[in-house]
This record gives C-alpha cells, sequence and structure tokens, in this order.
C-alpha cells in the first residue's frame, strides 16, 4: 500500500478538513531544492518548506556538524546543566542579533518562541511591581497556534472555538504613510485606557497575512511611540529573520529595535526544531532576585537541544557565508525583474517583493482553503514545482540555494498557471 493511504487509517494532519482533502502526498526524499515523491515525481521546494530549509534539504554542511554531535553529546537538561554549542550558539547569535539584543532563551517552535516573549513582557512587568495586562497587535498578524500566540494573533478565521478563552488584545492597522496619524491617534487612546505590556509585530513582512509588505519607516512610527510609553516591542522574526528580507533579521533595516525578538523556522535550516526568544539586558535584570518567584518558570524539556544547536550553529556560519549572501542578493534582484514581467499580466492585481520574499496577488476571490487555491496547487505540482498559495495570493520564498535554472523555472511555471487561469 502506498504512504498515501497508509497514512489514511492513523494520521491527523495539521491544517487540514480530512472529510473534504483526504490525500496526502507521500514525500519519500528531499536534497537541497527538490522533493521526491512516492511515486518518484520530483518538485522544487519554492516555499523552503514553511520557510525552514533556507540552505537546501539535507544539507551536508549542516548534517555533518549534525552527525558529529550526535557522537558526542545528544541531549542534557537545560536547567541546570550547560553545553558548548548552547553557549557557541549564544555567542554567535548575540553577535549578529541588533546590538540591544544580549539574553538568549530557548525554546522548542515559533509559537512557543512567542508564548515565552509574551510571558517575559508580562512578568518583566509584574517584577517590576506594574500590573500590565494588554498587548498591542497588528489587525491581520500571525504568531502561532499555542493560547498566548492565537490571542496575538489577528488572523482568527480558524479560532472560533477558542475565541472566548483568548488574552484581550487591542488591535491596530499596518501603517501604510497615509494612516499613520491615526494610528498614532488609536494609540494613545488605547494607552490612556489600557495597561499595556507589549507590542508584537512582524517586521516588514506579515507571513501568513499573504507576505503583505511594510516599509520600516512606518513601522517605527509605531515602535518609536510603543519605546517612548514603556511599551515593550516584542519582533516575531519567526519567519522573516536570518536573512529573508535581505539582512540577518528585519530588525536591523528598523531605526527602533525591539526589545524581545522570536526565532525559529529557518534556524535551524529546516534539520530539527528549535526556537529562541532573545531580550535586552534590561529585562533580563528584572527577573533577577533573592526571590526564587521572580526567576522566568518557564521551559521546554528539549530546551537548547545540543543537535539543535548544532543545527542552528552551522545556518548561522552558511549564513555569512560569501555564497549565500549573494545568493540572497541574486535572488531579490531575479524577484524584481520577474515582477516587472508579471505586473501587467491580466490575472495580477499587485506583486510585491523583499529579500527572497515575493507575493503576487490575483484577480479572484479566493478562499484562504478554497477551492482556486487547490486547483492552484495542483497546477503547480503538476509541473514540479511546489508553492503553497494563501487564498489569492502566490508567495516565493525559495532557498537560498536555489539555482538560477530552478527559479527560473518557478518562474516560468507561475506565468503558464496564470495563462490557464
Ligand atoms: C510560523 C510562525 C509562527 C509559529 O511557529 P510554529 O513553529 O509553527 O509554532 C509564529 N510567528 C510567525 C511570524 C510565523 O511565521
Amino acid at each position: 500500500m502506498s504512504l498515501q493511504e497508509r497514512d489514511k487509517k492513523h494520521l491527523w494532519h495539521p491544517l487540514k478538513q480530512h472529510q473534504t482533502h483526504p490525500e496526502s502526498l507521500g514525500i519519500v526524499k528531499a536534497k537541497g531544492c527538490i522533493l521526491t515523491d512516492e511515486n518518484g515525481n520530483e518538485y522544487i521546494d519554492a516555499i523552503s518548506s514553511w520557510y525552514t530549509c533556507m540552505f537546501g534539504h539535507c544539507n551536508d554542511y549542516i548534517t555533518s556538524r549534525v552527525y558529529d554531535q550526535m557522537q558526542t553529546l545528544d541531549q542534557i537538561m537545560f536547567s541546570d546543566f550547560t553545553h558548548e554549542p548552547a553557549v557557541k550558539l549564544s555567542e554567535e547569535l548575540i553577535k549578529i542579533l541588533p546590538k540591544n539584543q544580549n539574553r538568549i532563551f530557548f525554546n522548542d517552535n515559533g509559537s512557543t518562541a512567542v508564548e515565552a516573549g509574551i510571558k517575559m513582557a508580562l512578568q518583566y512587568y509584574f517584577n517590576i511591581g506594574e500590573k500590565r495586562n494588554t498587548f498591542i497587535a497588528f489587525e491581520n498578524g500571525f504568531h502561532g497556534d499555542t493560547f498566548g500566540a492565537m490571542s496575538v494573533s489577528g488572523l482568527s478565521v480558524y479560532n472560533g472555538p477558542f475565541e472566548d478563552y483568548l488574552m484581550d488584545i487591542q488591535r491596530i492597522p499596518v501603517p501604510n504613510g497615509e494612516n499613520n496619524q491615526a494610528i498614532l491617534n488609536q494609540l494613545k487612546q488605547i494607552v490612556s485606557e489600557n495597561n499595556v505590556a507589549g507590542f508584537i509585530y512582524e517586521p516588514l513582512v506579515q507571513g501568513a497575512a499573504g507576505m503583505k509588505i511594510h516599509k520600516a519607516e512606518d513601522l517605527d512610527v509605531v515602535l518609536k511611540f510603543c519605546k517612548e510609553n514603556n511599551i515593550l516591542n516584542i519582533a516575531d522574526e519567526v519567519m522573516t529573520g536570518l536573512g529573508k528580507t535581505g539582512t540577518n533579521f528585519a530588525s536591523d533595516q528598523v531605526a527602533t529595535k525591539p526589545d524581545i525578538i522570536c526565532l525559529s523556522k529557518a534556524l535551524t535550516a529546516g534539520l530539527v526544531p528549535m526556537a529562541i526568544t532573545s531580550c535586552t539586558e534590561e529585562i533580563y535584570e528584572a527577573f533577577l532576585s533573592n526571590d526564587i518567584a521572580k526567576g522566568f518558570f518557564h521551559c521546554h524539556t528539549y530546551s537548547a537541544n545540543p543537535i539543535a544547536c548544532r543545527a542552528a550553529l552551522a545556518s548561522i556560519e552558511l549564513l555569512q557565508s560569501k555564497e549565500i549572501q549573494e545568493n540572497i542578493a541574486y535572488i531579490s534582484n531575479a524577484h524584481k525583474t520577474f515582477l516587472e514581467e508579471i505586473k501587467n499580466h491580466p490575472k495580477v492585481t499587485s506583486t510585491r517583493c523583499k529579500g527572497v520574499i515575493l507575493a503576487i496577488d490575483l484577480k479572484t476571490n479566493a478562499n484562504r482553503y478554497g477551492t482556486l487555491r487547490d486547483k492552484l496547487l495542483k497546477l503547480f505540482m503538476k509541473d514540479g514545482v511546489f508553492l503553497r498559495p494563501l487564498g489569492n495570493t502566490i508567495y516565493i520564498q525559495p532557498p537560498y540555494v536555489i539555482t538560477k535554472e530552478q527559479l527560473d523555472k518557478v518562474y516560468s511555471t507561475i506565468e503558464k498557471v496564470l495563462d490557464t487561469l
């Protein structure tokens, strides 16, 4: 029996209505940018398997570093012990993170990185004797699927059953230059009526919203206001971190630096799950006390797993290599050229790109998981390209190691599929 058939017996997939979508494609191999299914078909992974495998699947350098680590130290509690991969990773991350970051806290996925960031902000104020219980977040932000992360996420179409149990959040629109003053007025109102602990945002590119891009100077208007009002800025760089927007972190392009940063996805290059919540020394110091309860009692069993730390170290090393930096620049420029070509296509309403992220909005009212979206996905797969449209948005986020030929094939497949619509 095929994987696809055996799968149906016991498995429950994420983000899936099994009644209408019973099939899951069996993938048997992934190398570089190519996925191979159980029937031997090959696909270019044009979205880096949810923005993780930026150095290509099963990258030889990363897997060899991880293999070596597996022979020496696999897992150890991070509550009372420490180890070289974690220490080294903290040193390497602090070198490249925005200058105000000085502490690294480990988690195991993007949602829990956000969860820890939210708890850090709340407890920071608790520890210094201020009761603050609200967060500000963007209307269509996405920050994960655990309760805190779900609460701050504005994309709540699928959160219906949980809405009564979520935290109270104050939502603001994404600034676009024209609405900046209106947002500032709204922020003043929010601050006068609430005790706000933090503002959480996806800097420059909102991933799940459909790769929506905003300008650094507009975002900075909000960040500056929050800073001046002692609201902790929490940058959710789970998607944007590690080179996606053309700089190591999207926050590098924004004048006001965040107090807390969440990282995951590309951090471990898609090899193993891990996440990080970093913060300033000032936040960390508010947790130092002779009172044990002022410590941060948040822990995941696999915190700072040595193998995951080793994968992260290898990806940070690769990210900083001349080759990868050149590839990122190449992809960014290729995206711009392609968008010039495609933007006047009759099926296209708008286009945008930032770093290696490219998005095209189509002239249709496709539902997020509707039939057009399914049709598009099938057409792309038939042509050997794995793309996963979000509603009526087609986006690319290719591995940095994608070849010119592979990237051109992704572009031409998009063009071809648009022509058939
Ligand atoms: C994917 C994502 C998350 C959630 O990460 P998981 O590892 O899926 O829990 C949070 N924030 C952003 C911006 C993301 O893109």
